[in-house]
């Protein structure tokens, strides 16, 4: 069985469009789709409950907002499949690339990620973040990550490894590789949203990117400590200069060096607190979510 993981958030019109074009581009092959319902505040929910009335169709509600991130972790941990297909709601994802997803992962791959071959009809500013982000997360991981998205197979072994990895701030596109199962890819084109907006504002989405970095690259921290290093070997030039007799006092250029070292140092405490930051997070060990209704539990019951 094929698990499709879809997780939505205020995405009302796009339950029912979705679920019917998975189930058919899934013709004959045997399925189950999970909605993970992300805290809605529209109708996904009484959408997702109403799809569910077809018994291949699961619906997942979490109690709040809790992101993307943590709506696909539920979402394969609910799967019961030998390989589970993660998507968007939104229908961005083509449902027609699946059934090659599939072919691959029967061909041996444990892992098939769909590359976006363009970017849609996106803001240009955004696809210039969105490259200079996925260099920054090429770095960190040491795997390619330009092109990578969110529409990807996991074979069972995959899936396993992945939820292993038990982060506050799990990165599940990046984690897919870093569990270095081998992985092919499939190229698709990324369809225009079709209704409803898109969910990412500027701030979610730079907060999100920045922990991403910080959560494959301790870089960052040692940066600073090469920037001290350079410093202080300047310093100790314009000292031997000044032992040596050349005429360096100048009031400015005491003033902005004593700047420039205060805004080194200030940078170098921020970057310390931002990881401090996450250790705290992690350390707090909340549940990445909470679940507060299940179509499956109806079910059962
Ligand atoms: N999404 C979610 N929780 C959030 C934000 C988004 O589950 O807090 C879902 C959303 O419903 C969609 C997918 O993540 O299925 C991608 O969201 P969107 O289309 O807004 O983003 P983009 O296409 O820009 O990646
Ligand atoms: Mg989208």
């Amino acid at each position: 069985m094929i698990s499709i993981v879809i997780p939505a958030f205020n995405e009302e019109e796009n339950i029912f469009p979705a679920a019917e074009a998975v189930c058919g581009a899934l013709k004959g092959e045997e399925h189950e789709i999970i909605f993970v319902d992300d805290g809605s505040t529209d109708e996904s929910w009484s959408e997702i409950l109403r799809a569910a009335e077809d018994p291949n169709i699961r619906g997942i509600r979490f109690s709040r907002n809790f992101g993307k991130e943590a709506a696909i972790r539920a979402g394969l941990e609910a799967a019961s499949g030998e390989a589970a297909v993660v998507m968007d709601c939104d229908l961005q994802h083509p449902p027609a690339v699946i059934p090659k997803m599939i072919e691959k992962w029967r061909g041996g791959a444990k892992v098939v990620e769909g590359k976006k071959s363009s970017r849609g009809s996106e803001r240009p500013a955004h696809g210039a973040l969105a490259g200079i982000f996925n260099s920054l997360m090429s770095r960190a991981t040491g795997f390619d990550m330009t092109g990578a998205s969110d529409f990807i197979l996991l074979d069972r072994r995959a899936i396993d490894a992945v939820l292993s990895y038990g982060e506050q701030g799990s990165f599940f596109r990046a984690l897919s590789q870093f569990v270095g199962f081998r992985a092919e890819e499939v190229e698709y084109e990324v369809a225009a949203r079709e209704r409803g907006r898109g969910k990412w504002t500027f701030k979610k989405l730079a907060g999100y990117a920045l922990r991403n970095v910080a959560s494959f690259s301790s870089l960052p921290l040692y940066i600073s400590f090469f920037a001290g290093g350079a410093i202080s070997l300047i310093g100790l030039v314009l000292l031997i200069l000044g032992l040596c007799g050349a005429n360096l006092e100048s009031f400015t250029a005491g003033i902005s060096v004593v700047i420039i070292l205060a805004g080194i140092i200030l940078a170098a405490i921020g970057v310390l607190g931002f990881y401090v930051s996450r250790i705290y997070e992690e350390i707090k060990g909340r549940p990445k979510y909470i679940i507060s209704e299940d179509t499956d539990e109806r079910n059962r019951i």
